[in-house]
């Protein structure tokens, strides 16, 4: 039961094969029992699960029927659950209990789905590796000892072994589709504004975005069916119709223009990996697809825009921290600097710390001009970028990943190594536009990804494009030894 994805789960729970129950309480078993190894679970919720999916079949039996009614997922510990435990994966959070569900969790609820736990992470979704955890770091399913990615690599590693068929996840420089890549799943990060942030642990509040982690691409339609829309309550979130995402998944290919931008393929990248990423267009070529050479100039300022940008909202963000209102707060504080300055500095790992730094640094009078105020108008010129690309093409393809998974460990001394990872997936969050990332081969039996970038609210391209790549392609259906 466990191989079904979220689609076949869907017609078994319709045609009566299984019950939500059963299928929930298989895999709960399957988690108590495998997922000690990989650690991706931060709090399994036994008790809401069975619950949930009591009511699920319930609403069956009286006749409701929806894709995502009974289907079982796991959210990322960022988003705030009502009564359960919402760390970020921070001892700073450890003893908190949201008193709300966040707008992507209450949606995804309405629409049946049953909540199994809540996925490990980078602590405060600060980190490309899942190492920097307060629950420690989560391992990579095709090998125990590389990293799955990160900030979601709790979310991929329990898709990837098979323990949950989806999962949310979010993605502020590429926390979905950097672990999707590392882990072979496919994973969506929509378009700034179309998912809800309300209830969601900010990050940095301009680039954060929640979406969906799965094995296809026709899993992730379904579960940003559920969680996409307009939220009053995030003053962000823009009031768009939200298409039907399934309905196009089989659109023909034929004369899709693919840019390449070559950029994405130049020093840098592993060899075997763009050997992938070329494979992956010949087969779109097959399916009609025509290919163009682009050029993304200012992409080279992205990493250093971003580790401005990002840090500067999180040191703001990070600041409601305090030891007052919520969270961990240290024992016996002389006075009030004392509560604050040993509150943060206990609760708060080590690069949760060095981004708050760098961000009040970034942001402090004589700085703001230089540091700030220059990525910001990097920023534009990035978007600028794109918008001049999306003139002469669909979408843009490459690899996700300059590397393949590294060892867990290998690059602890060395933040800036780790921030290079990202380098392919912060432009879409910079510019504000969606991409996803599907599965695309192997290199050492370790995962390869290729990265799909669109226009705005063009998820639907992005989904039809990965669809019909998957049915021709079968990297998707593969899964790690012992899984
Ligand atoms: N690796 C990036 C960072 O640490 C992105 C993380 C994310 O998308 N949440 O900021």
């Amino acid at each position: 039961m466990h191989q079904l994805t979220l689609a076949e789960i869907a017609r078994g729970l319709a045609d009566k094969k299984f019950s939500s129950e059963e299928l929930t309480r298989a895999l709960l078993a399957r988690i108590h029992q495998l997922d000690p190894q990989i650690n991706s679970f931060i709090s399994v919720t036994d008790e809401l699960a069975i619950s949930q999916a009591r009511a699920a079949d319930a609403r069956r039996a009286a006749g409701e029927s929806g894709a995502l009614l009974g289907a079982p997922i796991g959210h990322k510990d960022l988003f705030c659950t009502q009564g359960i435990r919402t760390s970020c994966a921070s001892k700073m959070l450890d003893n908190f209990k949201a008193p709300y569900d966040a707008t992507v969790v209450s949606k995804l609820a309405e629409a049946g789905t049953v909540t199994l736990g809540k996925t490990n992470m980078d602590e405060f979704a600060m980190g490309s590796a899942n190492e920097s955890s307060y629950y420690g770091p989560v391992k990579n399913p095709w090998n125990f000892e590389h990293v799955p990615g990160g900030s979601s690599g709790g979310s991929a590693a329990a898709v990837a072994a098979r323990l949950l068929p989806a999962a949310t996840a979010t993605d502020t420089g590429g926390s979905i589709r950097q672990p999707a890549a590392l882990t072979s799943l496919t994973g969506l990060k929509p378009t700034y504004g179309r998912v809800s942030r309300w209830g969601m642990i900010a990050y940095a509040s301009s680039l954060d975005q929640a979406g969906p982690l799965a094995r296809t691409a026709e899993d992730c339609a379904l579960l940003l069916q559920g969680m996409a829309g307009f939220d009053a309550k995030d003053s962000t979130s823009i009031d768009e119709p939200v298409p039907d995402y399934s309905a196009s998944l089989n659109a023909s290919l034929e004369g899709l223009r693919i840019g390449l931008p070559k950029e994405y393929f130049g020093a840098g990248l592993d060899p075997r990996i763009a050997d992938l990423v070329q494979a992956s267009v010949k087969e779109l070529e097959k399916l009609g697809a025509v290919v163009k050479e682009i050029s993304l100039p200012n992409m080279q300022h992205a990493i250093p825009a971003y580790y401005v940008i990002a840090p500067a909202e999180a040191s703001s963000n990070l600041s409601r921290f305090d030891g007052v209102r919520f969270g961990y707060r240290c024992e016996n504080p002389v006075d009030l600097t004392d509560l604050y300055k040993r509150s943060r500095g206990e609760g708060f790992g080590a690069e949760v710390q060095r981004r708050i730094m760098v961000g009040a640094y970034a942001l402090s009078a004589g700085y703001y001009d230089a540091y700030y105020l220059q990525a910001q108008k990097i920023r534009r010129l990035i978007k600028n970028d794109f918008m001049a690309a999306f003139n002469d093409v669909d979408v843009i393809l490459g690899p996700t990943t300059p590397n393949l998974a590294w060892k867990i460990g290998a690059k602890n001394n060395d933040p800036v190594a780790e921030y290079l990872e990202d380098v392919y997936t912060i432009t879409a969050n910079l510019a504000g536009l969606p991409g996803l990332s599907m599965p695309a081969g192997f290199v050492d039996s370790l995962p390869v990804g290729v990265q799909l970038l669109a226009p705005y609210f063009h998820e639907g391209r992005l989904l039809n494009v990965a669809h019909r790549y998957q049915q021709v392609t079968d990297w998707h259906t593969r899964a790690p030894n012992g899984f």
